[in-house]
């Protein structure tokens, strides 16, 4: 006998599990979440937050008190690279590059007419108490710290968990339909046997998170700072310091600093070393930190060969874990859960059938293995950079120290190891322009979706130029449209936060209006229809054309979106039998 039955069990309070809670809580799932530690986690470690998480943000109301605290784009949309902060010799302080980054600067206008709204950045040690709050608003009670799981069984269609209230020193149990582990692959996923593939323990990162005041030094707009010198090993080994507000740009009062460790170096835990190789590093021997935290991590690659196990399923770091560069080790766990808590509620509602929940693993797997090679990627590509300025590991530091005189002189070869340090460090787009790896990824035929047989879009190889499509897999394209009230409405609004599909049609769609109440009514779920376009008597207004531009169907034809906001379906054109296109692309993509 358990002493609790829910729907849903999250396990893991980070903020993978979290961002399940909220979703859970818009979509009307009785869920509990259980986190072992009795806080959030202490440890600096995610900031970046892409426009696709504040996208899921906005729809599930929790975009914009990120932007309230969070650093503003003009704080955080520039990286750099230089030799210190400090120092007065004649390589200190010097500029090697800077390149705009996230939607910063010159990417501004792209990144602003392809989503909502800007990306972010806020760091995880202040976020999961922000999204713990308001968790906690959303589902009172249900939201339990210093709560672990010791161990589960899964029984006649259920996950039985016996948990631990760490405060109360009690044990309880909890029967639920479905459990989220979103465990940073802690508990579940190395007892169920599942393999985690790739490459791991190849750096040992220590991060250390401290005070002080550098707001003489630092370079206001600019996030993370490399700072390469003729004593530096490589960009990785020398270091790379992150501004971690709560003020942004250059009065930021904490900072983290990562310094990369072979995993066999006994020096990574010389904890006293710190200091001193910090006011080194910055060039600053007055520096006094007060330091916070010196974590470390183990660089990793892997991904679940599993992320359904019976009715268990791995999310965030628990099915994925790769280098932080890019970013995507949040972002990608946020988007993991947003794409399962629809389809959980979809299935405990009875609208769906099992099959949905398959989708999960088919369509995020993929999306997930790429992001965690692209991190791969932007990681070994610092090593370029080292290489492009004529920086080579391990040689003395006078041959070095000639290198650097080198690239800064005043002389033919000057500029061209100045141009050649340009065309290197400019690869480092491919990490910090990121915006088609972050936007572009689409979900593929055997999920859950209609196809309409056309070929797979190529995808810039570079990961910087999105496409918009509405082709089925990928995500919805973002236009501005005028809502009845004439308030700028984004086409990304339109499904709302409580996991419904839309139906979007143009001008002469009007027979899809009759094709979505029976279809809808066939399977038991209700499509709201939309019309967009310039007709007066459209539901909503689509002032420029933006999304006639986009929407690539006719104004008889129809686009039906996910509540994830992904395109389940479209037709070109009035297919002839509107009502059994819908129904067997409603059927399709709920498994019935
Ligand atoms: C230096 C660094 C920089 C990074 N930068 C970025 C970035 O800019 N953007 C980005 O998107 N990502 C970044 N990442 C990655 C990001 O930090 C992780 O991907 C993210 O923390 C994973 O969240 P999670 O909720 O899946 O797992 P976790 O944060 O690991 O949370 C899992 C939780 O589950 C709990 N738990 C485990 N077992 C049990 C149990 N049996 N019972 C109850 N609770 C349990 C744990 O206590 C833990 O709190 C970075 C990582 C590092 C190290």
């Amino acid at each position: 006998m358990a002493d609790l039955d829910v729907p849903v069990l999250v396990v893991g309070g980070g903020g993978c599990g979290l961002s399940a809670s909220l979703f859970l809580s818009d979509l009307g799932v009785e869920h509990l979440l259980v986190e072992r530690h009795a806080t959030t986690s202490h440890l600096p470690k995610a900031h970046y937050l892409n426009q696709r998480t504040m996208e899921i943000f906005r729809q599930h109301g929790v975009a914009d008190a990120v932007y309230a605290v969070g650093a503003p784009i003009e704080k955080f949309g520039k990286v750099r690279w230089q030799t210190s902060l400090g120092g007065d010799g004649e390589l200190d302080r010097r500029t090697i590059f800077e390149m705009e980054a996230f939607g910063g600067g010159s990417l501004r206008a792209r990144y602003e007419a392809d989503s909502p709204g800007p990306a972010g950045n806020y760091p995880q040690v202040r976020l999961e108490p922000l999204l713990r709050r308001l968790a906690t608003e959303r589902a009172p009670g249900r939201i339990r710290y210093h709560h672990e799981v010791l161990d589960w069984e899964q029984v006649d269609g259920a996950v039985v968990a016996t948990v631990h209230d760490r405060d109360a020193d009690t044990r309880y149990r909890i029967r639920a339909r479905y459990l989220i582990a979103a465990d940073g692959g802690k508990t579940f996923g190395p007892r169920l046997g599942v393999e985690m593939v790739g490459p791991t323990n190849m750096l040992d990162m220590v991060s250390t998170h401290f005070s002080a005041d550098l707001s003489e030094h630092w370079d206001d707009g600019s996030l993370i700072t490399w700072f390469l010198n003729p004593e530096g090993e490589s960009s990785w080994g020398a270091g790379a310091m992150v501004q971690m507000g709560p003020t942004w740009g250059r009065d930021s009062e904490e900072w983290v600093v990562h310094f990369g460790f072979r995993p066999d170096d006994p020096e990574r835990f010389n904890s006293d070393a710190i200091v001193p190789r910090l006011r080194e590093l910055l060039r600053l021997p007055e520096l006094d930190p007060t330091v916070h935290q010196v974590s470390h991590w183990i660089l990793d690659r892997i991904v679940a060969e599993r992320w359904r196990i019976g009715d268990i399923f791995l999310a965030g770091d628990a099915a994925h874990r790769q280098p932080p560069t890019t970013g995507l080790g949040l972002n990608t766990g946020i988007q993991d859960v947003h794409n399962l808590a629809w389809k959980l509620a979809q299935v405990l509602a009875g609208h769906a059938g099992d099959a949905l929940l398959d989708s999960y693993q088919l369509e995020r797997l993929p999306v997930s293995t790429h992001g965690a090679d692209w991190a791969l990627l932007a990681f070994m590509n610092h090593f370029v950079i080292d290489a492009g300025i004529g920086l080579v590991p391990g040689a003395p530091v006078e041959a070095n120290t000639e290198a650097f005189r080198a690239l800064f002189s005043d002389t033919p070869i000057g500029a061209a190891l100045r141009a050649r340090a340009e065309v290197c460090i400019g690869t480092q787009a491919w990490e910090f322009q990121a915006h088609d790896v972050e936007l572009g990824y689409a979900y593929p035929a055997e999920g859950a979706l209609l196809a309409d047989g056309s070929a797979v879009p190529a995808r810039d190889p570079r990961g910087g130029h999105y496409v918009p499509t509405t082709r089925p897999g990928h995500r919805l394209p973002h236009a501005w449209l005028a809502g009845p009230d004439g308030r700028p409405v984004s086409t990304h609004d339109l499904v709302g936060d409580q996991g419904r599909f839309v139906l979007l049609i143009g001008s002469d769609g009007g027979r899809w209006r009759a094709a979505a109440v029976d279809a809808g009514a066939k399977l038991g779920v209700e499509i709201p229809v939309v019309e967009v376009g310039a007709a007066g008597s459209a539901d909503y207004q689509d002032p420029d054309g933006r999304w006639a531009d986009l929407r690539e169907v006719s104004e008889a034809g129809a686009v039906l979106v996910r509540p994830d906001n992904h395109v389940a379906f479209r037709s070109a054109v009035d297919p002839g039998d509107p009502t059994g296109r819908l129904t067997d692309a409603l059927a399709s993509v709920l498994g019935r």
